[in-house]
């Protein structure tokens, strides 16, 4: 037992290349741990949680911290872009403001200067605050492998909590976004136990935009953290939203639907009952916020 808490010793690679990577992750399996910002990695490795053998920092490969936009391709966001970067790119700002607010939503300033968006993502926790915002933009997750990329929907990535559909000889390369649809507009609203620094009891993305195909006019989406095993889209909720006249009962009715949705444990952060109230308190407000924007 340590007198105080310490990371255990391990071998640490800087990586030149994405073959290296993989060429690593084949040769040591499980012992071996992919690093960017470390805001996850080395707290679990300093609590016992995982101690692995060879750490291979990843963030220095070429395009892992660059941001691009393009009006006809999006917005592809490198794994290893720090929240604070993105939360203050211009581009991100302007197209993409439910991203930029929600990576903003992430712990401290401190920890935002190392916490990166493929970190948050890859970590998988229920509770990770970029998850929904890249779930109503339908965000795609480019992984590299032996064979090269392939793409897989944000929808399809969050297995369990700490699980993802990445395979053992992957890793994630970068986040690309679609163009946002023609007049948008997003909110994320987070509920912690302190206004900043802390994980979410609940967090709910809202987005939406006019849509002459549905019988609304409107697409919504709403995409739920903490409140599940893993960050989760409330379909049903969205279903409401595309078929009924947008105003206070159909928020209303979709509200309750998200809440439905969720699937909360207690935890030392709130109880199950509590989240999900806040669900669809916080749905209800998102959808009045954004529907204001729309307007
Ligand atoms: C004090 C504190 C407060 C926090 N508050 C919040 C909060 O409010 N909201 C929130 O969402 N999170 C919070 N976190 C968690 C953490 O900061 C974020 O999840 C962060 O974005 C993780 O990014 P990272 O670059 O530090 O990831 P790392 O710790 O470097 O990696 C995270 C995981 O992903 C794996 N990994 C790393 N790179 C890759 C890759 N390229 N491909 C595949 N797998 C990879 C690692 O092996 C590890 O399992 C907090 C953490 C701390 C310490």
């Amino acid at each position: 037992m340590l007198a105080r808490p310490a990371l255990p010793s391990f071998d640490y690679v800087r990586a030149n290349n994405p073959d290296e990577v993989v060429r690593l992750l084949q040769e040591h399996g499980a012992a071996a741990k992919l690093l960017m910002g470390g805001t996850d990695l080395f707290v679990r490795m300093r609590d016992g949680v995982i101690r692995p053998q060879i750490v291979v920092d990843v963030k220095h490969l070429p395009g892992m911290r660059a941001i691009e936009y393009d009006e006809g391709a999006g917005l592809t966001v490198g794994a290893a872009v720090t929240m604070n970067q993105l939360a203050r790119h211009p581009q991100v700002q302007t197209h993409y403001p439910l991203l930029a607010e929600a990576a903003n939503s992430v712990a401290s300033y401190q920890v935002r200067n190392r916490a990166t968006l493929g970190g948050n993502l890859c970590n998988a926790s229920p509770a990770a605050d970029t998850a929904p915002a890249v779930l109503v933009l339908e965000g795609r997750l480019v992984l590299h492998n032996p064979q090269g990329e392939r793409e897989v929907a944000a929808r399809d990535f969050f297995t369990g909590p700490g699980q993802t559909a990445m395979r053992e000889n992957e890793f994630l390369k970068a986040v690309r976004l679609p163009p946002p649809p023609e007049g948008s507009a997003g909110k994320y609203l987070k509920l912690g136990r302190n206004k900043v620094g802390d994980l979410s009891i609940v967090g709910v993305a809202v987005f939406a935009f006019p849509d002459g195909t549905k019988p609304s006019g409107y697409v919504f989406r709403i995409g739920l953290a903490s409140v599940a095993p893993v960050p989760l889209r409330a379909w049903e909720a969205e279903e409401v939203l595309a078929t009924h006249s947008p105003g206070e009962e159909t928020f209303a009715l979709a509200a309750e639907k998200a809440m439905e949705a969720a699937t909360p444990i207690d935890d030392v952060r709130a109880s199950a009952a509590y989240r999900k109230v806040m669900v669809r308190a916080l749905t209800r407000r998102g959808l009045e916020r954004v529907w204001e924007a729309l307007e």
